[in-house]
């Protein structure tokens, strides 16, 4: 790797110590090996947490574990974390959705590291939430997966962590995806969506949701757990080719190859504009769905409205 690797720069040493790099960051630009990589990583999610006051004593925080690479990096720090935190506890939560030839292969993944951190799993499904699979609801509406998918996912993790009675649900969003939904809420016109705040965000459920990740790249992540032999090689959900997501993903990560800082830019641009906006001036006052008594802006939630189109 450090034998004049070109995405290394030519570099043989880490920047802080003799050993071979195995990445290359920018701003500042520097190569460092698998130590400091990790150091780097776990320190990042740290000054998170402390800036935006993510976790407080006695947090039992909810994980949403999907057993993909981005909740598995979160999972392993925050039960690193824990060590140094007064009475926090963890309970790991994965939402089986129901998709054929990919979320069994996940389920395992996530049972297998659960295992290995000894932390408290629990795993529910859209078939509890809704009496079918998302395959099942998504017959004929394929294109509307990951909308649908999005809205069940959301409840069947707020009520899990609601049973296990949590106080935080921390999600394993990075910031290729915190910059992904800014240009996504843009391209939609989504002013509420896109100045939503990007602290404990407890604006549309009760537990308020945290993001330990989302100063850390993909990119990053993904060496972070491949440097510790915890990359999970799993496949791909087929409805991902349906998704406007997949779009702008590979559209900022070019952007990002060619013009690095792009996506930080991007979430410092949200930023700014958060700063400026009156959010009571563009959203709607809360209210509670008439069906389930769940705060919502409109008659009924999104879950309500949803069963209706589908008839559940
Ligand atoms: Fe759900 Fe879409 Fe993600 Fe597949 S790609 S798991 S359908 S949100
Ligand atoms: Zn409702």
């Amino acid at each position: 790797m450090g034998q004049g690797n070109p995405e290394m720069g030519g570099a043989e040493r880490c920047t802080f110590c003799a050993e071979p790099p195995v990445i290359r960051l920018s701003e500042p630009d520097r190569h460092l090996c698998a130590a400091h990589l990790i150091c780097e990583i776990e320190e990042r999610a740290a000054r998170t947490i402390r800036e935006r006051e993510l976790v407080r004593p006695h947090d039992r925080i909810a994980v949403a574990f999907s057993g993909g690479k981005d909740s598995t990096a979160l999972l392993l720090i925050l039960s690193r974390l824990l060590l140094s935190w007064d009475d926090v506890s963890l309970v790991a939560i994965t939402v089986d959705e129901g998709i054929a030839g990919y979320r069994d292969d996940t389920i395992r993944a996530a049972e297998e590291v659960t295992k290995k951190l000894g932390i408290e799993h629990i795993c529910v499904s859209f078939t509890d939430l809704v009496g079918d699979d998302l395959d099942t609801l998504l017959v004929g509406r394929e294109t509307n997966a990951c909308s649908v998918c999005g809205i069940l996912r959301r409840k069947a993790l707020t009520v899990a962590a609601h049973d296990a009675g949590a106080t935080k649900i921390a999600t394993g969003h990075n910031l290729d995806d915190e910059a992904q939904s800014v240009l996504m809420n843009t391209l939609r016109g989504d002013l509420p969506r896109l100045v939503r705040t990007s602290d404990a965000d407890s604006s549309d459920c009760f537990i308020p949701r945290i993001k330990p990740l989302a100063d850390v790249a993909e990119k990053e992540i993904a060496a972070y757990l491949f440097v510790q032999d915890l990359f999970p090689f799993l496949p791909e959900c087929p409805y991902t080719r349906y998704a406007l997501r997949r779009e702008v993903r590979s559209m900022l990560s070019a952007l990002e190859q060619q013009h690095p800082g792009t996506m930080r830019n991007l979430i410092k641009s949200k930023r700014a504009i958060e700063k400026q906006v009156d959010r009571s001036t563009i959203s709607e006052p809360l209210r509670r769905c008439r069906q389930c008594g769940d705060p919502c802006s409109g008659e009924l939630c999104q879950v309500c409205s949803l069963r209706k189109s589908l008839g559940k």
